[in-house]
């Protein structure tokens, strides 16, 4: 009798433990979990946007203040320096491979994805991204490919992944007739398998909750525009991230990719106000997050991260003096402004150097009149923009003028190898602390869906 007492007590002592590990490792689980990527963005861009940002009175970036932070180590498998490829395949899929890789290790296997394991787990998966949406970073979390430049098949990667929602840029090579893997056009063939297409501002505007699986783009083959040359009959990624929720949000939860592809673009470019514009924009989306979370304290988890660092960018430019508010000044994008200046020159007759010179002024700022401040140009710099007018550089000498009057360096044209800031709040989030790599961020996410 006293046996059988005691075997009836192991089992019940066998149940209660079986039953807290069910819930610890359930307790594990986070229902809503965001990923925000800035592509190039590293301590540098974030710190020239919070301080800018500080300057013209729009106040601290919400990205730096989140309350846990890791710095994270960047390399590849194959290099100090990775790519987007490598670094997406890192954070999505939690391994490292070579640059070029999507979503597949360095012997070209494939990998499964924070994105694949959220979708299995019953969540709603979502990829947002400013850039085009089989661009390396998004292609990361449903891409399986040996190399990023295989856009068609990364179309079709994404019209066979049956995540839920896609947004932002269009599609790069959608209809690349020529391809010889060529099936049709990726949208049609989205549509095909139970996809709703939509695309065009001024459609997307007009959208809300839609009954099926959705695909919302800007242009169809190309990003969004600029985060600098944003109009409000526009979608910006912050109204992307919002129609994303709108869509997602269901019993079983979500995950949720957002990118912000071009900050790495004007790395590449050092282009000053145009990467902090970018940065702005990324927190501008984030803030949507945030405030989701507000709302779903107990659910919800938001991580921020960046792929690795672009231009090696610096807050500090020997012999100037750091005045990143004189960044204000700047109107628009180099692209635009040349833009601006060629069809100035195809429609006005009395195109000189004196009017380019008041374009300049108005677009970026700069006084050609004598005078002692920021914004006046010095006779070198006056004599560099004549040279322009007659060599058609006057963008790229601009865009120098104006890193050296706000004081930022620029070392590199491409990426580097400083680590990358990750800041994550909510469920979960004292994770992200310490030192870790980018395949940690998928290791940490994983066992969350
Ligand atoms: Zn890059």
């Amino acid at each position: 009798m006293r046996c059988s007492v005691i075997k009836k007590l192991f089992v019940l002592a066998v149940l209660i433990w079986a039953f807290v590990m069910i819930n610890a490792a359930e307790a594990g689980k986070v229902k809503y979990v965001f990923l925000f990527i800035g592509d190039g963005m590293s301590t540098p861009q974030r710190m020239i946007a919070e301080e800018f940002s500080r300057a013209i009175g729009r106040g601290e970036l919400a990205i730096n203040h989140l309350k846990h932070q890791a710095t994270t180590r960047t390399v590849s498998a194959n290099s100090l320096i990775t790519d987007s490829a490598a670094a997406a395949t890192a954070i999505a899929c939690g391994t490292k491979t070579y640059n070029g890789a999507i979503g597949v290790d360095k012997d070209k296997k494939a990998l499964v994805s924070v994105a694949e394991v959220a979708k299995k787990a019953g969540k709603k998966v979502g990829i947002i991204s400013s850039v085009t949406l089989n661009h390396a970073t998004p292609a990361g979390f449903y891409g399986h490919q040996p190399g990023r430049n295989l856009y068609y098949l990364l179309g079709l990667d994404l019209v066979n992944s049956n995540f839920d929602f896609f947004a932002g840029g269009g599609i790069t090579n959608a209809y690349e007739t020529k391809n010889p893997n060529f099936k049709g056009n990726i949208y049609e063939l989205a549509k095909k398998n139970g996809y709703t297409v939509v695309i065009g501002p001024e459609n997307i505007k007009k959208l809300s909750k839609v009954d099926s699986k959705l695909i919302a783009v800007e242009r169809e083959i190309a990003p969004l525009a600029k985060a600098i040359d944003h109009t409000d009959s526009l979608t910006s990624l912050a109204e992307f991230t919002a129609l994303g929720i709108k869509n997602l949000e269901n019993p079983n939860g979500f995950f949720m990719m957002v990118e912000g592809g071009q900050i790495d673009w004007d790395g590449h470019a050092n282009r000053s106000a145009e990467n902090l514009r970018e940065v702005l924009a990324f927190d501008d989306a984030v803030k949507v997050a945030l405030k989701f979370a507000e709302a779903h304290p107990d659910e919800t988890l938001v991580v921020v991260t960046g792929d690795h660092e672009t231009g090696g960018m610096a807050l500090g430019l020997s012999g100037a003096s750091l005045r990143l508010e004189r960044l204000a000044n700047q109107k628009c994008s180099s692209d635009a402004f040349a833009a601006i200046l060629k069809k100035e020159k195809e429609n006005n007759k009395d195109y000189s150097l004196e009017v380019v010179q008041k374009l300049i002024t108005e677009y970026y700022g700069l006084l050609f009149t004598e005078g002692q401040g920021g914004m006046y140009l010095t006779k070198e710099q006056k004599d560099l923009i004549e040279k322009g007018f007659n060599n058609g550089k006057i963008p790229e000498y601009l865009r120098r003028i104006m890193n050296t009057k706000a004081g930022i360096g620029w070392t590199s044209g491409g990426h580097t190898a400083l680590p990358v800031l990750t800041t994550a709040t909510g469920v979960n989030a004292s994770v992200f602390s310490g030192f870790i790599e980018n395949t940690d961020i998928s290791n940490f996410l994983k066992p969350m869906m």
